[in-house]
């Protein structure tokens, strides 16, 4: 009895360290894939590497803080292939059907929006892109809420039911939103702002006026 659960204790063991193991092989795999992917933006093995970053993250983002590169590649890759996995439905989808989330930090230091239960009002006071930016898109059919927080973004998209979303915020944000939108069976796109913080963020405008006809 005592032999067989040695050996039974030494079968789990092994199984445990080649478990380990095959999953160590697959992270470098990836993180290799996503280093040269992120390098050359050519994508190969697409769904292979959403696998290791969805799955593996923290092992991958150890792999790249051990060989000294920034892990925040990973999450930069991610939202590249996640935004070309959700942009054909999301071009798919009627203009009037979609919701755009812009940051509120995305506005002029001199804002004189005010707050209100769907976001900020804004009166397209020439003080900062946002304007015409709204303005544009919602003449083409899309519906445009400048958001303060998440919590803003959940409520609006229950109350509004939009099919798919164009989300703009820094990296943690974009990410955090497309996992959200996975959650809720909406085809969601992200533009990550060129510089974020607290105020006065900048966004590629021309980049997001491409976007928002796609
Ligand atoms: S354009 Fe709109 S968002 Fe920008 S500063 Fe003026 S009111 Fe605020």
């Amino acid at each position: 009895m005592l032999f067989n659960l040695n050996s039974l204790y030494v079968i789990i063991g092994q199984a445990v360290v080649y478990s380990l193991l095959f999953l160590l092989i697959i992270a470098v795999f990836g993180s290799f894939l996503i280093a040269y992917s992120f390098k050359t933006e050519r994508f190969i093995l697409p769904n292979f590497m959403l696998f290791c970053i969805s799955l593996l993250e923290n092992l991958v983002k150890a792999l790249f803080r051990l060989v000294r590169m920034d892990d925040s590649i990973v999450d930069e890759v991610g939202i590249s292939l996640k935004n070309k996995i959700g942009l054909r439905k999301y071009k798919e989808t009627p203009f009037n059907k979609r919701m755009i989330f812009l940051p509120q930090c995305l506005r002029s230091a001199n804002c004189p929006s005010k707050l209100s239960p769907e976001g900020m009002q804004c009166i397209n006071c020439g003080r900062c892109e946002i304007g015409n930016a709204k303005k544009h898109a919602e003449e083409i059919g899309y519906r445009v809420f400048i958001v303060p927080g998440s919590s803003f973004i959940i409520r609006l998209v229950r109350e509004h039911r939009p099919q798919a979303i164009l989300g703009v915020g820094c990296m943690g944000e974009v990410k955090a939103g497309l996992e959200m939108c996975e959650k809720l069976n909406l085809y969601g796109v992200g533009l990550v702002l060129d510089k974020d913080g607290c105020v006065s963020t900048v966004l590629d405008w021309e980049k997001f006026y491409d976007f928002i006809v796609t």
